[in-house]
């Protein structure tokens, strides 16, 4: 994702006036006759006028807040949509926003070894879909729910350093601890039982990606990172949010600072 967009420090606008008139003119005034001055100088400070006027819209475009104009609407009047809602920068490290860890007691089991977990409303929900799912011949297996911002801690940090990522790179597929969907209860990997294509895009070829797809918002979950999203998370077809009550609904909305429009 384009970070420059969210770090990008006001420029300061030259101190201009009427009598920073452009060198060349000056010098033509040393020159030419006192009758020809007066026009000289009206013409001057007009075109004096017309720089700072370019200089401080130069300055408003490109200095505008994040989230509201982008660079985009330098060259265009109106932002293009996928830009003009950039969430504030002030929830969102490198491209994940901060989410609150949920409480234990409000965990139940989706997996046979009752070791995955979601919020008991996201639970129930994935284990009638997952019910739906087998009843029309498809397997939907929970890999990974509910993480604690420690085990979170391991995945972003020992991975990185295991494999000799920069920040920037393992943000793409893992959210530093503290940005963790995960960490909420209302996040589910979900894979079709078969380990190759688990935590992979392969997965979006597989029967169970495309029933997910046709049938989960049944069940109110849907897709977080979709290709070419907003938050410019990696594309992962795997990873379900579940956003079929008020808290978990103002959980992901209202952590983004988005407007109600859903990823692309
Ligand atoms: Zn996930």
């Amino acid at each position: 994702m384009d970070k420059a967009r969210f770090s990008k420090k006001p420029k300061k606008v030259p101190a201009r006036s009427l009598d920073d008139i452009p060198e060349a003119l000056r010098d033509n005034r040393k020159v030419t006759q006192r009758r020809r001055s007066k026009s000289v100088t009206i013409v001057g400070g007009f075109i004096g006028l017309g720089v700072i006027g370019a200089f401080a819209l130069l300055w408003f475009l490109t200095n505008s807040p994040p989230g509201k104009v982008s660079q985009s609407s330098v060259t265009t009047p109106t932002a293009s949509p996928t830009t003009s809602d950039r969430p504030s920068n002030e929830n969102v490290l490198l491209g994940h926003f901060a989410y609150p860890e949920a409480s234990p007691k409000d965990l139940q089991p989706i997996s046979r070894d009752r070791q995955i977990k979601l919020r008991k409303a996201a639970a129930q929900q994935f284990r009638a879909m997952s019910a739906s799912a087998r009843a029309s011949g498809v397997t939907i297996v929970p890999i990974s729910g509910f993480r604690t911002v420690k085990d979170q801690q391991h995945l972003f940090f020992d991975v990185k350093a295991q494999r000799g990522q920069t920040a920037t790179k393992r943000a793409e597929v893992s959210a530093p601890p503290g940005y963790s969907e995960h960490h909420t209860g209302y996040a589910v990997d979900i894979g079709d039982g078969t380990p190759a294509t688990n935590l992979s895009t392969k997965f979006e070829t597989t029967r169970a990606y495309k029933w997910l797809s046709a049938n989960a918002a049944r069940y109110s979950f849907e897709l977080s990172f979709a290709k070419n999203n907003r938050q410019g998370v990696s594309y992962e077809p795997w990873h379900w949010r579940y956003v079929g009550n008020r808290d978990s609904l103002e959980t992901f909305y209202k952590a983004q600072n988005l407007k109600s429009r859903p990823n692309p």
